[in-house]
């Protein structure tokens, strides 16, 4: 029988009413295991009134009672992570052991929101002028919403919601159609941990239920992360219509391998980086760049280590990569391949037309490692999310800067080198929001933030860490004087205030 994935609001589950239904498939098998519920209009405005009608009193509950349901919610998530990975692996296809990869690094956000009264602590400036004091404190905005690509079905909601509602806002959510389970299990958990009926919801769907939270008036602030085009589309209009906005795009990140490097080291972090969760993560690293006469050497050794990757269904403990996502997904990845020696590249090795016995109808595609590939292929400039890695050359480490720096995206880069010197350089160089120093998915710590540049995040602030809690909160300044009764009258003075 068919799985049904319904929306979540109010703190329990609705059905879908609009009648319209999308299919969620299993990318080992190629089966539709599940339908979910496509949220029309009126669907969603019940979502966005029911955290409108919950901000009431949880913008108004304490610190303590807020961060006391978010301790006890963290210990329900790391109690239910292995489950929580079973349902992602069920719906994206990645390996099990990936996927519980994603659950800790949410559980890192859980945490520091856990801790956000030291990061929601005003700032008190004394005597400012003659009995004058001022107080800087932030507050939260209302109902804010999050909407969330495929590839982190648990991680990436909560990179936004853990800290939305730590900082009183209460949220609505709209995860990819493709792999829902994941946050609908997250709202359950929630309840249980004693979060009240209405601050988190899920509304599934696409463009309809989209369009909707960006032009609803109750909806203060829009969080995505997604393809850049969808990312572009969701700042223009979720600006337009005056909301507080940041979206999160795709990626291209290159890692710069000096002469010095140590190969061996930079041959197994290219291959984990490129070709871990099959590719479809936005810090894959998607480009090698290869400085001096290191080229072939690099070359050969990724190719080694990549011809004994282990492809097959996540659930199986032995597998290192799962499918893609869905048929069509895994055919545009194939086109790449295909395309590339017309547009000048090497196919070092070529994984179209890959299966695996027993699993025929699954979304498979084996490895692929393009080399000496032109900046003007395609399979260069576009993003794939899918395990191809290209290999480019560059005479030099200026040449090599020059041409990452070229690239519309910049998410993640990585440089491999011994030299400090030259690492050093690169960080200040560089035009990319996250780098790795011999590090090639540089995704920060919960308490530093995660963003890019150029294509790759399309407002002002990146997600979590700081820069979350001030996203999800605005700014007030309070400036008091409590005068001492001995105080002369101070008069009328249409001059404009001046501090003494
Ligand atoms: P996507 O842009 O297709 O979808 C993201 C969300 O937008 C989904 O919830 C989807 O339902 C919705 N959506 C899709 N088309 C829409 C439209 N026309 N109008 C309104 N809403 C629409 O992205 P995806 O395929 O789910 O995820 C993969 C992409 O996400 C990749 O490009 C990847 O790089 C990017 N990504 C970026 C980051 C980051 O932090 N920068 C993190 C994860 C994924």
């Amino acid at each position: 029988m068919t799985k049904i994935v319904n929306h979540w609001i109010g703190g329990k589950t609705a059905e879908g009413a609009s009648g319209t239904y999308g299919p969620v498939t299993d990318p080992a098998t190629g089966a539709v295991t599940t339908k979910v519920a496509f949220a029309s209009v009126d669907e969603v405005d019940a979502a966005v009134a029911a955290a409108k009608e919950a901000y009431l009193t949880w913008g108004q509950s304490s610190l303590a009672q807020r961060t006391s349901v978010l301790f006890t919610f963290r210990a329900l998530l790391d109690a239910h992570r292995d489950e929580i990975a079973e349902l992602i692996t069920a719906e994206h296809g990645k390996v099990h052991s990936d996927a519980l990869g994603e659950v800790a690094r949410g559980l890192e956000i859980v945490d520091l929101a856990c801790g956000i009264s030291v990061q929601l602590k005003g700032e008190l400036s004394t005597q400012v002028a003659t009995r004058v004091d001022v107080s800087s404190i932030r507050q939260p905005l209302g109902v804010v919403a999050g909407i969330t690509p495929f590839n982190f079905p648990a991680m990436v909601p909560l990179w936004m919601f853990p800290i939305a509602v730590a900082c009183g806002n209460t949220f609505v959510l709209k995860p990819s159609e493709k792999d829902p389970s994941a946050a609908v299990r997250l709202g359950e958990l929630l309840a249980e941990a004693g979060l009240p009926d209405g601050v988190f919801n899920v509304v599934h769907g696409d463009k309809v239920a989209v369009d909707r939270l960006l032009e609803h008036p109750d909806v203060k602030a829009v969080s995505f992360v997604g393809s850049t085009p969808i990312a572009r589309y969701i700042h223009t209009t979720a600006s337009a219509n005056g909301k507080r906005v940041q979206a999160l795009g795709g990626a291209k990140n290159h890692m710069l391998v000096l002469p010095d490097a140590d190969l061996d080291a930079a041959a197994d972090a290219a291959v984990s980086a490129a070709y871990g969760s099959a590719g479809e993560r936005c810090m894959a690293i998607s480009a090698v760049v290869a400085v001096g006469a290191v080229g072939d050497t690099l070359v050969e050794k990724i190719r080694e280590r990549a011809e004994k990757i282990k492809i097959g269904p996540g659930t199986d403990p032995s597998s290192e990569m799962g499918p893609l996502i869905t048929a069509a997904h895994r055919d545009k990845v194939a086109s790449y391949v295909e395309g590339a020696a017309a547009e000048g590249c090497e196919v070092v090795l070529d994984g179209t037309g890959y299966t695996v016995d027993g699993h025929e109808d699954g979304h498979w595609i084996g490895i692929s490692l393009l080399d000496r590939v032109p900046t003007t292929a395609k399979a260069y400039r576009d993003e794939i999310f899918g395990p191809v890695l290209c290999v480019l050359r560059a005479e030099t480490y200026e040449e090599g800067v020059a041409l990452i720096n070229a690239s519309p995206f910049g998410n993640g880069t990585a440089i491999f080198t011994r030299d400090g010197g030259a690492a050093r350089r690169f960080q200040l160089e560089i035009e990319a929001g996250m780098v790795g120093v011999n590090v090639p998915i540089p995704v920060p710590v919960g308490y530093h933030s995660f963003g890019g540049w150029k294509d790759s995040l399309f407002g002002d602030h990146h997600i979590y860490g700081n820069d979350g809690t001030h996203f999800y909160t605005r700014g007030k300044v309070v400036t008091t004087r409590w005068p001492d009764p001995a105080d002369a009258p101070a008069g009328v003075d249409l001059g404009f205030p001046r501090n003494h």
